[in-house]
Formats: C-alpha cells, structure tokens, sequence
C-alpha cells in the first residue's frame, strides 16, 4: 500500500491481530457469556431493575425454569403492578393479558418446539401517552417479576444503514449483553423502544422523511422475526471476539439470537397524534363518542389517545405493515397532582423511599407531614413532566440538607410545607435551633484530627480549651470542615513536631490558641527554642 492511499484500518487492524493470535501474542477477556455488561449508552439499561444484570448461570437458569413453568395469571400481573404503579387501570389491564399471552406461548413452544414454527401472531406491544406517565415503568416492573431482561433504547438513535447512529440489531445484542450471553435467556426479553412517534415520517413539509420509515421496516423486521448476528459488523470489539472465537479453538458458542420470542414494546408521547384523532373525532361524530370536552388544557389532549385507529397512525406517517405488527394499543393518562401525591404515599419504592434510605446512609431519619406531600405534589405536577417533576422537585428541596447535615449532629428532621417552599432558609433555622450540638459535632473532629495525628508520627497533640474554641469558630466562619481545616493549618507540624521531639525527647504537645491563630509563626518558635538550651520554656 502507498504511502498516499492508507488502506482501510480495519483490515490492517485485523491483519496485525491474526498475526498476534498465530503467534500466541494475544489474549482477549471474553465479551461474550458473563463478559461484558451493558454498553455505556446504555445507562438507563443498567440502572433497569430486572434481576438477571448480575446474575450468575445458576439463577438464570432458575430464570428459564421460571419462564418454562410460567403460570401467571393476568390479575396477578395486575396486581403486582398496582403495588408500584398509580392510576393507568386500562394499560395494566391490557399490558397483564398481552404478556401472559406471550409467555404462555413462550413455554408452549419450549415445550413443543415443532409449535414455534407454526404462525404465531405476536403480541407487540404499543403504548402511548404523556412523558412520565409510568409506560416504561409498568413494563420494568413486569420484566423484573418475570425476571426476563429488559432494554430500553430510543427510536431517534437508529438509523436506517446502522452505520451512522445505531443499527436495531443492536438491540437485540444488548439484550444478549443484559443476559451476559446466555442466548437461552436473552431470546425471551423485552426489548422497549421509546420515542416512537418521533420516527414517523411526517408528511406534508419535507414529503415523507426516508430514513424514519427506513427504521421503520427495520424493526418491522426485527419485530417479526429475524436472525441476529450476535457480533455486529461495525462493533469492531465483536468482530475481533469472533474472530478470536475461530482461531483460538475455544468453545463454539452461539451466534445468532432469533427475535421469534423477543416480546417488543414501542412507545410514544404522541401529542400530535392526539390533537390530529380530536380533529377526527370532533368533526366525524358531533359529540357521540367523543371525551367530554373539560376546560382544556394540555392534559386534556391526551384522553383522544384512546380512541386512536389504524389510519390515524398511517396519516401520522406510519407504515401500515409497522403499525399492523402492532395489534396491542394503550395508552397512560396524564398525572394528576393528587396522582403524585398518591406515588408518594402509597406506591412502593417511590422516590420519598429512595431518599429516606439515602439519608439513612448518615444515620439520619425524617418525617413528612401531608401538607408537604400535597406541595411537592403541587410542584412537581407545575413541571408538566409527570413524575418526573417529582424528582426535580425532590432534588431542589433537598439538595442542601444532603450536603450540610451529614456533617452535623442533627439526626432527624421534619419536612413541612415550608421546608418545600423555602428549604434554604428552612435549613438555616434547622440548622440554628441545633447549634449547640454542633460544637460536640466539632468537638469529636478535632479528636479524631489528634487521633490521625497519633496514627501518622507517633506524636501526640492536644489542643487546650481556647485553641479548641478558636479552631470551631475558625470552623464556622470559613465554612470548611473541620478535617480539612486542621489539615491545612498544622500540615508542617508532623515535620515541625518531630523535630522538637528529638531535641527534647518529649512527644507530646498541648498547644494553645496561638497555634490556631498563627500555626506557623508559633510552630517556628517551638522548633527555635527546642535548639537552644532553655528547653523548659518550650509548648509542651
Ligand atoms: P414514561 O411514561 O415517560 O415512560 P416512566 O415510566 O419512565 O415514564 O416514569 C418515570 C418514573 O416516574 C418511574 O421510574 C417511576 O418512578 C415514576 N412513575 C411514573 N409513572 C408512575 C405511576 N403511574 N405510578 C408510580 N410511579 C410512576
């Protein structure tokens, strides 16, 4: 090759490993079976509750037992669903019965493997409705009681070629990834693409958008049934598993992963489509049919989400063979603010539990009284993003606390409504009422400054009552911890002390307050007087 026409890296790449691998220069970490976790962009994947992320191969084969022997009914699913999920009655209802559909198929044909090549109309799944309404969060919860892994990506990373942005296949090996390469578990996940709506191919402005239709098809593919390449042709990683699969002899392993069983759901806020079904509904039916017209309101929009048909969403730009694999349609309400406060009160693990075993990491406990749970429900609901608002809310009203009391002597705190509409200054009386604990707080730092001391030169100190007073004042005012305050102000005394030792033969110093207020100037003197014959006068 010229210098002035590089070849392709890849091949060089892939030349210099076949070298290295011939001449047993190389080894590689597997990727493939409980290697590699989920990829970084991923992250929502990793934080998915399934219990399957860190499994080991015995309890994923307890897994696919589970799933042999599945014999969930769907009011059970249902009501699993109501320990977590508010409100959302219709969508829990259909979700329940479109996954034991699924699953019972599913352990039909594990059973009778000649069934699964029979046609099967697959449940899909669509889910519409407003941004935080919970249709990730019903699904999470159904993967982490079936034990199946989930992934969830957004439609708008996808592309049509894969090679620029992400390839839907891709989707299918990450749900191998949350697997950790057990094929057996990864072919019966649930693979959960979001934004949906984003990829339909508007009409009318631009004519049709050519590459959301092209995803289109792809996961029309994907959704029916397909083989995929576990090692994807661009993921360089992968390519080079393979081949080390080849040539270094190792265990053939499967690699291909069949989407036949793989249960999707795709989901969407669909704010467009419902105002287009309003337009419909108004003008076809003058009131028969139709949602009561309210007040209006951006919520309101959303209730025509359930009365959307087939050529709603072709008119929306969906291709009619996208649309038709999806025979399951739902779609969430919008959240009210009682809805929150209800989240708050009633759901498990909602995000108040989350909090309380964070503060609960410092030893610290808190109450809320209802009037807050009503104002955060308040604020929260104003941010338009359902429960998500929660957790903005939450993180304002508590993002000082979190900082400033593990630090302090309080253990427990309430948390009223004033706390929600002015935690700065809530904290700041919280703070005033237990000063007189805080000086013990600082008093223990200083101690534990003297004991580190010990650990580290063998040299004892000990800071009288005025040199203690001074430092919690220093404290205080400059607003540090006390552990790197006295870092600070005594780092030369190791050096400083040690050599007063040696001359004096005394290893123990109590120091007053002018070691506080001029740690050096004080420490020079000490060093200086330890020289000369006069020792007595010295600190100690
Ligand atoms: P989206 O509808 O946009 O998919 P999510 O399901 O991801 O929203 O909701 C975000 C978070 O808000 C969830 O993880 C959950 O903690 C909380 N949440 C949302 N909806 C509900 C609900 N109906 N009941 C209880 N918690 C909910």
């Amino acid at each position: 090759m010229s210098e002035k026409e590089p070849g392709n890296p890849f091949e060089e790449i892939q030349r210099k490993i076949e070298e290295a691998v011939r001449e047993g220069r190389f080894h590689m970490m597997p990727i493939g079976p409980f290697g590699a976790k989920a990829r970084g962009d991923d992250a929502e994947e990793s934080r998915a509750e399934p219990s399957d992320e860190d499994s080991g191969p015995q309890e994923q084969d307890e897994i696919l037992e589970r799933i042999r022997s599945f014999n969930l009914k769907p009011r059970e699913i249902r009501d699993y669903l109501n320990r977590y999920v508010i409100r959302q009655d219709e969508a829990k209802k259909v979700l329940s019965v479109a996954v034991c559909d699924h699953y019972n198929h599913v352990r039909q044909c594990m059973d009778n493997p000649e069934l699964a090549q029979k046609d099967y109309h697959k449940q899909n799944i669509i889910i519409l409705g407003p941004t935080g309404s919970g249709k990730t969060y019903l699904m999470r919860c159904i993967a982490r009681l079936i034990g199946v892994p989930f992934v969830k990506a957004d439609a708008t990373k996808f592309s049509e070629t894969g090679y620029v942005g992400a390839d839907v296949e891709d989707l299918v090996r990450d749900l191998n990834r949350m697997a950790q390469g057990n094929t057996d578990l990864a072919q019966y996940g649930i693979i959960y693409i979001d934004e949906i709506d984003k990829i339909a191919a508007a009409q009318g402005l631009q004519g049709r958008d050519v590459s959301g239709r092209g995803v289109q098809i792809n996961l029309l593919k994907l959704m029916e049934e397909a083989e995929v390449n576990l090692f994807s042709p661009t993921d360089m990683m992968s390519q080079m598993q393979a081949m080390m699969d080849v040539q270094g002899g190792g265990k053939p392993r499967r690699r291909t992963i069949n989407t036949r069983h793989i249960l999707f759901i795709v989901s969407g806020a669909f704010d467009r489509l419902a105002e287009s079904v309003r337009k419909r509904i108004d003008t076809s039916t003058v009131g028969f049919g139709a949602p009561e017209r309210g007040a209006g309101g951006a919520e309101e929009i959303f209730s025509y989400l359930h009365h959307v048909e087939t050529q709603d969403f072709i008119k929306y730009g969906f291709e009619p063979e996208f649309i038709g694999r999806l025979p399951v349609r739902v779609s969430c309400d919008p959240l009210s603010a009682g809805d929150l406060a209800q989240i708050l009160t009633s759901s498990e693990d909602n995000l108040l539990e989350q909090y309380r075993s964070d503060f609960r990491g410092y030893g610290i406990d808190f109450q809320v009284t209802p009037e807050a749970v009503k104002e955060i429900a308040i604020r929260a609901h104003r941010e338009g993003t359902g429960a998500r608002g929660l957790m903005t809310v939450f993180e304002r009203v508590f993002r000082d606390f979190k900082f400033e009391l593990p630090s302090t002597a309080i253990r427990s705190f309430e948390v009223t409504s004033d706390t929600v509409v002015a935690p700065r200054e809530s904290l700041l009386a919280l703070l005033k009422e237990n000063q007189h604990l805080q000086r013990g707080v600082l008093k223990a730092d200083i101690e534990a400054f003297q004991e580190r001391f010990y650990q580290q030169s063998a040299l004892e100190i000990e800071f009288d009552e005025t040199a203690c007073e001074a430092l919690m004042d220093l404290c205080v005012e400059s607003d540090r911890s006390m552990r790197s305050l006295c870092e600070s102000l005594f780092k030369d005394f190791g050096h400083g002390l040690g050599i007063v030792a040696r001359n004096t033969q005394n290893s123990s110093f109590r120091l007053g307050r002018e070691y506080v207020d001029n740690p050096d100037r004080a420490l020079s003197k000490l060093v200086t007087e330890s020289f000369s014959p006069k020792r007595e006068d010295s600190g100690t």
